[in-house]
């Protein structure tokens, strides 16, 4: 199908910083959109996100150029005959750089996103059933439906880290459902999540109600197990203990010093990386904990290895993994990247995907990575990023690939739009 029509504009993500939404437009007036979202804790291997550095505009976070080298390359791709790879592809060459910094990743994204949506209007499929056709490399015109998925919210109720003014080193404090449909795991977590906020007010007072930048409540912590505590308690006066596990996202790449190698876990906690890990062991052997993600540092393939070998078996029965083993997560490690990915395969780095959509810039690569994590058993996770927009794309993506997702907490409009979409998927199929 040709495009006859693209666009972008300069709107503000949930954190209120630029970012940019792009439409593209084909031949029979298919038309499709794509908020871009973005990181605060990004890894430094990410594809480029491209800002103005104008200090005279939003503190050098616009996106100007980003939305002009969109519109710029527009005509290089107006009436030629496009699948969504082949559409990928033009748009990697066109920029012709290793992590596209000429163009910028969100530039690429918002357009090979926009696509799809336009793409899958064409074939008159809904976005999952277009991208799920897409992994498989199925025909688009086929009609047979994709089976129904189970996919599992991993919610980020408690922030620490970079996404919130607190203590807490570790990032992200979530809790995954183990039990029932997408439908009635919604329904768990948000009602952990307020009982969640009655024992914080409770124990901490009103004004430790604040949330973070993912809807989860950031209190004045400065302990992991002070958070973990709290989601041992709520989870049990709601009844729900026995269908629950806990997931961390250390996102130890924002405490780790690269001088003297050590990791400031806690303020006054600074540990190696084979202390690191007996700190999470400690963890593993108290807590439901069946996921911890980036528990090293990006580029610490040792610390990595380390814990891959030496982490202690979840007390929870692990439903994501054939093997007896705590999900080792690949967010900053990893960044979605196919050559990433090939090598944390080799050297036993990780188990599992963290996929994130911006941190690679195309859907034919994330979804390459994806394929790539499922070929060696991994498993994946789609992602959010800490900043986001209404946009509910990852939610298609998630139903169509059957992974699970990281979507926050059930609270703010930009989190909540990914929960209500899968929702809307399971009510309807
Ligand atoms: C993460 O680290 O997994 C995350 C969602 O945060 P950010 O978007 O800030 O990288
Ligand atoms: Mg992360």
């Amino acid at each position: 199908m040709e495009i006859i029509s693209i666009d972008a504009i300069e709107i503000l993500d949930s954190r209120g910083n630029p970012t940019l939404k792009a439409t593209v437009v084909l031949q029979d007036g298919s038309k499709g959109t794509f908020m871009v979202p973005s990181g605060a804790s990004t890894g430094i291997h990410e594809a480029h996100e491209l800002r103005d550095n104008d200090k005279q505009r939003y503190h050098g976070k616009g996106v100007q150029k980003a939305v002009q080298n969109i519109l710029s390359i527009s005509e290089k791709l107006y009436f030629r005959e496009f699948t969504q790879e082949s559409f990928d592809k033009a748009l990697i060459e066109l920029d012709a750089t290793e992590n596209k910094e000429i163009l910028g990743a969100n530039a690429i994204l918002g357009l090979s996103c926009a696509f799809a949506r336009a793409s899958a209007k064409f074939y008159n499929l809904p976005l999952h059933e277009y991208l799920y056709r897409m992994k498989h490399s199925i025909s688009y015109s086929n009609k047979k439906r994709q089976v129904k998925p189970q996919v599992t919210p991993f919610a980020n109720v408690i922030n620490g880290g970079l996404h919130a003014g607190n203590d807490l080193q570790v990032q992200e404090f979530m809790i995954i459902p183990l039990k029932g449909d997408f439908t009635y795991k919604t329904r768990v977590v948000s009602e952990i999540y307020h009982t969640l906020k009655s024992l914080i007010e409770k124990q901490y007072g009103k004004e430790s109600t604040a949330i973070g930048d993912e809807g989860g409540f950031a209190p004045a912590l400065s302990k992991s197990k002070e958070a973990l505590d709290l989601l041992v308690e709520a989870t049990k006066q709601c009844g729900y203990s026995e269908e629950i596990g806990f997931a961390l996202d250390a996102a130890a790449s924002d405490f780790y010093n690269t001088e003297t190698k050590k990791y400031q876990i806690e303020k006054d906690l600074h540990l190696d990386y084979k202390e690191l890990t007996q700190y999470y062991n400690e963890l593993l052997k108290e807590y439901p904990l069946i996921s911890i993600e980036d528990p090293m540092a990006e580029d610490d393939f040792e610390g990595f290895m380390y814990f891959m070998a030496n982490s202690l078996e979840p007390k929870e029965k692990n439903i994501f993994s054939n093997k007896k083993k705590v999900l080792v997560v690949g967010d900053d490690l990893l960044v979605t990247n196919p050559k990433r990915i090939l090598e944390a395969q080799k050297e036993k780095l990780c188990n599992s995907l963290l996929l994130k959509i911006n941190q690679i810039g195309t859907l034919t690569e994330a979804i390459q990575a994806h394929k790539l994590a499922e070929s060696s058993g991994w498993h994946t996770i789609v992602s959010h990023r800490s900043g986001e927009t209404p946009d509910d794309f990852i939610a298609d993506l998630a139903y169509a690939l059957e992974s699970s997702i990281k979507l926050g907490a059930p609270a703010r409009g930009e989190r909540v739009a990914k929960y209500n979409r899968l929702l809307e998927l399971y009510h309807n199929n």
